[in-house]
């Protein structure tokens, strides 16, 4: 088997990864930084909204609280300030490394004031992850097309991973590592509906689960209110601008369910537009309040030319859609898991930041801080002692279940859930057979089944309404905010 030595190994090329990548290695390690496509992937590149900076050290306060608002009583909120202070400097270290932000802060939904910074508009993702590729140091050493197919761990400790060039599991590398992070992005693939690209089928939290380390809410899944039936999103910013919301008769509700209307948070904007459909067939976003739309949102304006409506003379056909995994796998305010020399950073990490439902434009700012802390904690830490690593072998499922997968998901833990489709999901997932993988594919799909059991579960043992987390069964709030964890191992744990 092919084998290689680095300091520090990165799975994921988004911004939590790449930005790793980039502190890592001016703090002197040596950085590989692996992805299983190409280095512009993820989620991140799609991100149209922007990022959510505190205006200056007057506005953290704030921003702390409509962070802590929106994430219902599930937000951490030490770690939460910790990582909105950071936030100014790592905004001050991009613009000193000449990064481009467009001029005026943007308002979006959830925030009490402008604070969202764009790059480029509507296509801040993509030139946000550019511009931090161009910055990647000499010390940083870049894998496109190879897959992490499981990490090594010998007596509780990780040691590097196993990748697979080219997605062949024929062709397995031994990476040695004296630190890993996992900054592999979300989970949205598992729903038939989302805004998540092909990547995001949740390999991150299953190979950190299987090493036995706490996953935490996972059931904690954001639908995006306002998506096309491309899974194309609409930004929040459009609502930001005049964009309103009208249900199948022509009215507009969103004034009936919230006083900010269509700028209430995410998960009131999503329920109440699945009440609308509910009642009355279909929901449109009515997006000519918005001035110079086609300038000021041509990513927003061209995907839905292509679904044949025109966005400045009728309303656009939305439904929510699965976008963003608040939980993941469990971190400290480093990004240290509960597996020693194993970290994580970005969507795929669980730290307290989002709670039970993210505000606007939080994510890849907790990418960016979360991305340079752990490099940091990563970097400082006691590298793991060199041991022989080797497959232990993979686990797979056969790709064409990859729509049953879905279609159950969308079935039994989509906006709305309750116990008995809950129940009767969780059981047909079980059905689906595992073996070993012998394909990229195939083990993509274990993954996404293996996450899928984890959200039907969690949503079992959520007996409340909370955040993006709505039981038609149990309709009130706890009065005690818990999180949900899992762990491998433990009685009534998932094998898989
Ligand atoms: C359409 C859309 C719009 C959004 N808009 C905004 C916004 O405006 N503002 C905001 O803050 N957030 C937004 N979000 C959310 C935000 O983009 C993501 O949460 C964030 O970019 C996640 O970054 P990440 O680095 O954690 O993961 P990602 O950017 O998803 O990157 C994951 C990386 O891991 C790699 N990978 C995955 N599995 C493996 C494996 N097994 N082996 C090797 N590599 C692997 C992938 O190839 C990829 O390189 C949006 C999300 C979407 C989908």
């Amino acid at each position: 088997m092919e084998e290689l030595f680095t300091d520090i190994l990165i799975i994921g090329s988004g911004v939590a990864g790449s930005y790793a990548a980039m502190h890592a290695a001016s703090l002197g390690a040596e950085v590989s930084l692996v992805t299983k496509t190409k280095l512009l992937s993820g989620a991140t590149r799609w991100a149209q909204g922007g990022i959510a900076f505190p205006s200056d050290p007057n506005d953290i306060p704030s921003h702390l609280m409509d962070t802590v608002k929106a994430g219902r009583g599930l937000v951490d909120e030490r770690v939460s300030a910790a990582i909105l202070t950071d936030a100014l400097t790592q905004w001050k270290h991009l613009v000193e490394l000449g990064i481009n932000f467009d001029a005026l802060p943007a308002l979006e939904g959830g925030h009490s004031k402008p604070r969202v910074l764009h790059i480029h508009g509507d296509e801040s993702g993509l030139h946000l992850l550019t511009f931090l590729h161009s910055q990647l140091p000499p010390g940083v050493s870049t894998f496109e097309n190879h897959f992490a197919a499981e990490l090594c761990s010998v007596d509780g400790q990780v040691h590097g991973a196993i990748l697979w060039k080219n997605g062949d599991p024929d062709k397995p590398v031994a990476v040695h590592a004296g630190a890993t992070i996992i900054a592999t992005g979300g989970i949205g693939q598992i729903y038939s509906l989302t805004t998540n690209p092909e990547e995001s089928t949740g390999d991150g939290i299953a190979l950190a689960y299987r090493t036995r380390a706490k996953i935490r809410d996972v059931e904690l899944v954001q639908f995006h209110p306002t998506v096309l039936s491309n899974g194309g999103l609409i930004s929040e910013a459009c609502r930001g601008e005049g964009a309103i919301l009208l249900n199948g008769i022509g009215e507009r509700f969103m004034p009936r369910y919230d006083q900010a209307a269509e700028l209430a948070p995410r998960d009131i904007v999503s329920s109440s537009i699945h009440s609308e459909i509910i009642a009355t067939g279909k929901v449109f976003l009515d997006l000519r309040p918005v001035e110079d739309l086609k300038h000021k949102f041509p990513t927003v304006y061209n995907s839905i030319l292509d679904l044949g409506f025109d966005p400045l003379k009728e309303p656009i056909p939305i439904q929510p859609a699965a976008h963003f995994l608040m939980g993941g796998v469990s971190t400290d305010e480093h990004g240290a898991t509960s597996v020693a020399n194993l970290f994580a950073a970005g969507e795929v990490a669980s730290t307290g930041f989002h709670g039970a439902n993210r505000l606007a434009s939080n994510s890849l700012l907790e990418g960016l801080v979360m991305g340079s802390r752990t490099a940091g904690k990563a970097v400082a830490s006691e590298p793991a002692a060199k041991r022989r690593i080797e497959s232990s072998g993979v686990p797979g499922c056969a790709a064409g279940h990859q729509r049953a997968i879905r279609h159950i998901m969308a079935n039994s833990a989509s906006v709305v859930r309750e116990e008995k489709s809950l129940t009767e999901g969780y059981n047909e997932m079980l059905g689906i057979e595992v073996s070993q993988a012998q394909s990229l594919t195939e083990a993509e799909t274990a993954n996404m089944r293996l996450l899928a059991l984890m959200v039907l579960k969690g949503a079992l043992e959520r007996r409340e309404s909370r955040g993006s987390h709505l039981r038609s069964d149990f309709p009130h709030t706890s009065p005690d905010a818990k999180h949900i964890e899992q762990q491998a191992g433990n009685p009534g744990a998932i094998r898989g």
